[in-house]
């Protein structure tokens, strides 16, 4: 809810709080912040909180290094957990980054989903609603307070205690989202060992990314609290599934949702959602490198683990790269589930906007969808039914997105330099780098 200058000026002083976190995005997907005492507080709503720029991975050069910070007023929230030493509480804001001559900041992940949402406006789209749902694993700390490889227990889907000892966290995680203005859903122990998801309510695109990284500092916070590390890493450990976080979507416009068809069409769905599913799948390659962007993300998109390895998308399997979830109306929606929580959700929803609103524009077909279980086919069949493989490592993602003129567009030049630079070095290290895998199968062969 929008607060006013006055209005958070009136809550800060009521609630005695002592900071004010004024966070936002690096081209990585990182949070970021800058502390100052409440004295600075009209400085910061005033947008004169000026940072050095040149120290932030992706930004700019030493030399042109004075950022200012423009905080969105809206984000304003008081942490329901942090108190300082003398019992203040600790608030933030999320803000935009702005040059030294007062101008948006090219590479600001947060201002280029915010142009990619302007776009979809000017096509008569008044919301991309988002629904996320993050997966994460929780380990043990051991007494010094640091991580251990040991899983917090040993359930499995739905599970209930004992066999989920991570019930009490996620019920703190799900009461300290909902004080900090989020409407959770779901909460659920996952798959695997140690495996745990809690989903919250569709919002547009800008507040769903901003929520995302709220969520993962709430999730990190309340398990380290309890002893366990939480981790959004998307395969921590072989053999078991990963964790994902798939992304619900679905444009409104004045009428509504624009996903629903009328009941004699196509699965219900209109020609918008299936010239916008048109074009996920085309775009599909180069999205990949921004909503898999590490190198261990490639280890999750592997067969048998849940998780999608191809381009194709079903209306009743849960294979596929998009499955059609079944309600319709309102609800009437796309989930992408090739998404991990390694991405950073600002760049990598205005990537899936812009690619559904060319494939709206040129009136894309989806390929026919697969009803099949796309594991048990071979590639024969596969190829038969036009099914291509997503990229298998990060540096084939990364080659397909330097040839994706409509995603490079949509996050911007900036920025996508910037980050196919890091991901390379990224890449190229792990290259260099001998495994266990490596040793176990070769020191003792050769
Ligand atoms: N953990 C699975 C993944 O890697 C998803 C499981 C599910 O929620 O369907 O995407
Ligand atoms: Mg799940
Ligand atoms: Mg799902």
């Amino acid at each position: 809810q929008f607060m006013t200058k006055e209005e958070i000026k009136a809550k800060v002083a009521e609630e005695k709080v002592e900071f004010i976190r004024v966070t936002f995005t690096d081209v990585l997907g990182t949070i970021k912040n800058v502390e100052v005492p409440a004295s600075q507080l009209d400085k910061v709503l005033n947008n004169d909180l000026m940072f050095d720029g040149s120290s932030i991975e992706g930004f700019v050069r030493i030399n042109e290094s004075d950022m200012y910070l423009y905080p969105d007023l809206s984000t304003f929230m008081i942490f329901p957990w942090a108190t300082d030493a003398h019992g203040g509480k600790v608030a933030r804001l999320i803000a935009d980054v702005y040059n030294k001559d007062r101008t948006p900041f090219a590479g600001d992940p947060r201002i280029a989903l915010k142009k990619a949402v302007k776009r979809a406006k000017d096509q008569g789209f008044t919301e991309f609603n988002i629904g996320p749902e993050p997966e994460f694993f929780l380990f043990k700390l051991d007494e010094q307070g640091k991580p251990t490889m040991e899983l917090n227990d040993h359930g499995s889907y739905f599970d209930l205690a004992p066999l989920d000892s991570g019930e009490d966290v996620r019920r703190e995680i799900v009461l300290t989202l909902e004080e900090m203005g989020f409407e959770v859903e779901a909460a659920h122990h996952e798959v695997a060992a140690g495996q745990h998801e809690v989903d919250f309510r569709y919002d547009d695109a800008l507040d769903a990314a901003d929520k995302i990284q709220t969520f993962k500092l709430v999730v990190k916070t309340i398990a380290r609290k309890n002893g366990y590390y939480a981790t959004f890493m998307p395969k921590p450990v072989a053999g078991i599934n990963g964790s994902g976080m798939h992304v619900n979507m679905s444009l409104f416009n004045e009428e509504g949702n624009a996903f629903t068809g009328k009941d004699d069409d196509y699965l219900g769905l209109s020609d918008t959602a299936l010239h916008f599913l048109g074009g996920v799948l085309k775009h599909a390659p180069a999205l990949t490198a921004i909503a898999n962007p590490t190198v261990n993300s490639y280890k999750r998109l592997t067969p048998g683990f849940e998780a999608p390895v191809y381009i194709a998308w079903s209306a009743s399997n849960r294979s596929p790269m998009v499955r059609v979830p079944a309600s319709r109306g309102l609800a009437t929606r796309l989930e992408l589930r090739t998404v991990d929580p390694t991405t950073n959700p600002y760049t990598c929803l205005a990537a899936i906007l812009s690619s559904g609103l060319d494939g709206i524009e040129q009136r894309m077909e989806p390929t026919a969808s697969v009803d099949k279980n796309i594991y048990l086919m071979d590639e024969n069949e596969r190829k038969k039914a036009g099914i291509q493989n997503l990229p298998d490592t990060l540096l084939d993602a990364l080659e397909e997105l330097e040839e994706d003129e409509v995603v490079i567009d949509a996050i911007g030049t900036h920025i996508i330099d910037k980050f196919i630079e890091a991901k390379r070095i990224e890449y190229t290290s792990y290259r260099q780098f001998i495994s266990k895998w490596e040793l176990d199968n070769y020191f003792m062969n050769y």
